[in-house]
């Protein structure tokens, strides 16, 4: 039975993982940070089967601990700081975690490993938001990066850290460039998962207005659900290397209002939304656009779910998680 140690276990996409994981026999187990952690409660409640660990991505003895408690064959690395805004007021401990987590957490794999440097596989959630002020449209694996944020910039380290170590040391080390991928397991501070809520709430008449940052921003949004099958298969194969994840497809924040509202019977929402500048960030990133084809010439990844079937399978979720809590 493989066995995988996944860090960042809590946020959407460990949750997703570790359910791909234990569907294909392997043993799972995760890092969880702090202490009486609540989200300890959500990945029992998830995937019982998940064995917890404590550690911290900025704690390398944590880390190594874990390696030598679990032996894993297969590790992934998603714990971050990872809410782009946040990254601003918080831009040293989003260094430190979001960056200098990956160091760490590379440093504990390749001392676990000793003399046999693919001995455990490594995957890094690498991000489009490294592209930020992009520089080629559609942004592919080559495309020169441009962080525009506090988090772009760490997760730029990660990357290039992670292609250090499988270049300097021998190991099988991936990095995963993911666009946007959401679901109804998105944290409430991202954008979809906002207004999914806030729509739901507006067609249940318990809230009358959502306010709003930059509408004209745009993104490549897909399903959590796939992008972590595509983060497996960069595992399985013969070497590591680098692969973006994205749909292809462009959306505006606008088009997503007007998915959301059309799908609870609000055609024209515009008294229902407004801006304010407390969601507009420093710096933007205006475009996001992926270039998938290596990702799908090289290891058979396709995103299976539309942006009209995410959003509305994320606004189906909050409708019926209201009409259960009445
Ligand atoms: P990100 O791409 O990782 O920053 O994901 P988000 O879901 O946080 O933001 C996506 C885009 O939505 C960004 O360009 C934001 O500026 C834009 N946006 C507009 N209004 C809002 C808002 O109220 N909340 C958030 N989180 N983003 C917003």
């Amino acid at each position: 039975m493989p066995t995988a140690l996944i860090t960042g276990i809590t946020g959407q996409d460990g949750l997703y993982l570790a359910e791909l994981l234990l569907g294909k026999g392997y043993e799972v187990h995760g890092i969880v940070r702090g202490q009486n952690n609540p989200k300890r409660d959500l990945v029992a409640e998830v995937v019982p089967e998940v064995t917890l660990h404590t550690g911290d991505l900025t704690d390398l003895s944590s880390l190594m601990r874990a390696m030598s408690a679990t032996q894993p064959d297969e590790v992934y690395n998603l714990g971050a700081v990872s809410f782009v805004a946040y990254s601003w007021d918080n831009a040293r401990v989003t260094t430190d975690v979001t960056g200098n987590g990956v160091l760490n957490m590379l440093e504990a794999v390749r001392l676990f490993c000793g003399s046999d440097p693919t001995r455990t596989r490594f995957y890094q959630a690498s991000s489009s938001e490294m592209f930020g002020k992009v520089q080629e449209v559609p942004q592919r694996e080559t495309t020169l990066l441009w962080p525009r944020s506090p988090y772009g910039v760490a997760k730029v380290f990660g990357h290039y850290m992670t292609i250090n170590y499988r270049e300097s040391y021998g190991m099988h080390a991936s990095s995963g460039i993911l666009f946007n991928h959401e679901s109804p397991r998105r944290g409430p501070e991202f954008v979809t998962r906002k207004v999914s809520m806030a729509v739901a709430r507006i067609a249940l008449g318990l809230q009358d207005r959502i306010v709003m940052g930059n509408l004209d921003a745009q993104r490549d949004w897909g399903f959590a659900g796939d992008y972590v099958e595509g983060m497996w298969r960069m595992l399985q194969q013969p070497a590591g290397d680098d692969y973006v994840l994205a749909t292809g497809e462009t959306h505006s924040i606008r088009e997503l209002l007007d998915i959301a509202f059309s799908h609870v019977g609000i055609e024209d929402w515009s008294d229902r939304v407004g801006q304010d500048p407390r969601f507009m960030r420093p710096a933007e990133v205006d475009q996001l656009i992926g270039d998938a084809s290596k990702a799908r010439d090289r290891l058979g990844w396709r995103p299976t779910v539309g942006f009209d079937e995410l959003v509305h399978m994320m606004v189906d979720h909050d409708l019926s998680v209201l009409r259960a809590a009445r």
